[in-house]
């Protein structure tokens, strides 16, 4: 059975993990690392990196370095004005009014950002697994709308990989914390990452886990938090020595850096020092910044932000028909989680204990592989019942929406309602589809719309066509059509608001594989010429060091062959630099020299 892979693509940084043995392991990246950074650059050469290489040279290249994508997944322009001024790489509306990327002047979609990510982490367990992998289970946000879903999947197929299923982060965590586990336990997973928040309640028991309900907030994460640092640092740093530091891009990424560690330095510690050489020139010199903040101020910069979650937690409760004393455990997910006034709050919300068996960098990624290991028969004995996290709706006459699935409806899920025309003769009805809690169509979110056509003529009110609502395992919508009065069958595909057509997204496919492909061959002619290099080295420095004790036939040959290897690197023929090495390589050991 072919290997289904579990991938957490998250904001700040992402995680791989796999079923081996019947047991969830994390696979290590090509730099050791267990999780890689969600980071991508574009250089200057053309060439793109990906993970620890991206976030390192991030300083000097702000301007092309990508961060916190997932933000922009999925969404209009307009619903992410605010985070795309505070971020250093352009985003702007593409025609349509989708968010895009800027990068080395060419238009980027945040699902092919994303891809590159995901690319990484499936060469990831391609190396550590030393086989192709093609399947993947991979994790948003339970609060992630539909089309925020959809431009997951995408994500996911852009990269050359087949999506089995698009698995709530939450639901990931309890199903690592339940695993194997005998007793009954009603869990609360509180998910606070660096750009999402989620709070799910779980019943678990017996290898069944049902989500209850769900609720979050998909603009609130680490990432704010950061920004209360940097904003708190720009402000001293003015009053101090009266210099505004937003203007200066690279100051600015400097300071990104440095109030992450910062705060994050703080979850262990009650006071950190920030500082920053020749952050700037004034015009007396460079300017350096040396500042000290202590847990207390921060908690006080980010007190609002803390308790912004609240309400979600209340809502989930609530939507549940439970009570705090009603949940056994608390299970802490995303590295924000850290933070112990978080934990304050959290324990003040639900006032039980916290589960500290949990890695929060790992366990959605572990989850999401235990999914995968069900999904490809290595798990069994597990029924995962989850939920959706927004009403669905239509917009009827007046402006207004009707709800067809209800928030924390279990999924999957069908709902079917009868339309009918307004105008006598009418032939085609537009439906838009809502998502969204709102009772006016204009305060929820669109995420799609389409057309009923081919309808007879007939009298208005007349023409009864039945729209089926069809809600995937992945919370994703699916909608079909069937004329009632001729019986027949429409096909319908949702116009997504902010994804993309089937067209661009075959195009970024090819374009993706021809990039990986690339990249492959690059990798192998940098390899060809190192080893070349070395072969070449080794034969010098032998005919330095014995330059009496070689016969003069043999000594010939070595001259030979390294300079047929000089003229093959410098022609740069692939093939005759791995002829030229290996002819060398098998006259020194022939000799044994
Ligand atoms: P995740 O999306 O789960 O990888 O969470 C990343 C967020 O967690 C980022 O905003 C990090 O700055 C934050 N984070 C990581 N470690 C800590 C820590 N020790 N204290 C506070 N926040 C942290």
């Amino acid at each position: 059975m072919e290997r289904v892979i579990g991938i957490d693509l998250g904001t700040t940084n992402s995680c791989v993990a796999v079923i081996e043995n019947g047991e969830p392991v994390v696979l290590r990246n090509s730099e050791g690392g267990r999780t890689t950074p969600s980071v991508v650059a574009f250089g200057s050469d053309g060439d793109r990196y990906v993970g620890e290489v991206a976030k390192r040279q991030a300083l000097t290249n702000p301007r092309n370095t990508v961060t916190s994508i997932k933000r922009f997944m999925g969404r209009k322009y307009d619903e992410v004005r605010r985070e795309a001024e505070l971020v250093p790489f352009a985003v702007r509306a593409d025609l349509l009014g989708r968010a895009i990327v800027e990068l080395d002047g060419r238009e980027v979609a945040p699902q092919e950002i994303s891809a590159m990510i995901l690319q990484k982490m499936k060469q990831t367990a391609e190396d550590a697994l030393g086989c192709d992998v093609a399947r993947a289970v991979i994790t948003v946000p339970a609060y992630f709308n539909d089309a925020q879903r959809q431009a997951t999947k995408d994500a996911g197929r852009i990269a050359g990989l087949q999506v089995l299923r698009i698995l709530n982060e939450p639901t990931a965590a309890a199903l690592a914390y339940g695993l194997g586990r005998r007793r009954d336990a009603r869990i609360a997973v509180y998910d606070l990452g660096g750009g999402t928040f989620d709070v799910s309640l779980l019943q678990i028991g017996e290898g069944v886990f049902e989500v209850l309900a769900t609720s979050g907030d998909s603009h609130l994460g680490g990432d704010d938090f950061d920004e209360r640092v940097i904003q708190w640092l720009i402000g001293e740093f003015h009053r101090l020595q009266g210099i505004d530091l937003r203007e200066d891009r690279m100051a600015v990424q400097r300071l990104k850096e440095a109030a992450e560690k910062a705060k994050c330095d703080l979850s262990f510690s009650q006071s950190a020092l920030i500082t920053i050489p020749f952050i700037t020139v004034a015009r007396d010199g460079p300017v350096h910044l040396n500042m000290s903040l202590s847990q207390a101020r921060l908690e006080q910069l980010v007190d609002d932000l803390i308790e912004r979650t609240r309400l979600p937690c209340e809502e989930a409760l609530a939507a549940a028909g439970l009570a705090p004393k009603d949940i056994d455990e608390v299970i802490l997910v995303g590295g924000q989680t850290r933070m112990p006034a978080v934990q304050r709050l959290v324990n003040r919300i639900f006032g039980v204990p916290i589960h500290r068996g949990v890695n929060p960098d790992e366990v959605v990624a572990i989850g999401a592989a235990i999914q995968g290991g069900v999904l490809a028969g290595e798990v069994d004995r597990l029924v995962l019942v989850d939920v959706i996290p927004h009403s669905l709706g239509v917009e009827t006459e007046g402006g207004l929406c009707t709800c067809l699935i209800e928030r924390n409806t279990t999924i999957p899920a069908q709902k079917s309602e009868i339309f009918t025309t307004a105008r006598d003769g009418q032939d085609r009805v537009e439906i838009r589809v809502l998502q969204g809690e709102r009772p006016l169509a204009s305060d929820n979110k669109l995420i799609g719309h389409f057309q009923l056509t081919g309808i007879r003529p007939a009298p208005r009110g007349v023409p009864q066509v039945e729209v089926t609502f069809d809600l995937d395992a992945n919370g994703i919508l699916n909608v079909s059509a069937k004329d009632l009065s001729t019986g027949k069958e429409q096909a319908i595909r949702i116009e997504y608001a902010s994804g993309l057509s089937e067209e661009e997204l075959t195009r970024m496919e090819d374009e993706a594989d021809r990039f990986a492909r690339e990249a492959r061959t690059r990798k192998a002619r940098l390899e060809a010429r190192n080893e070349a290099e070395r072969v070449a080295f080794d034969a010098r420095k032998v005919l330095g060091a014995s330059e009496n004790s070689l016969s003069p036939a043999y000594r010939e040959s070595l001259l030979r062959g390294v300079g047929r290897i000089e003229a093959a690197l410098a022609s740069g023929d692939l093939l005759e630099i791995r002829e030229a090495t290996e002819e060398l390589r098998s006259l020194r050991e022939q000799i044994g020299g």
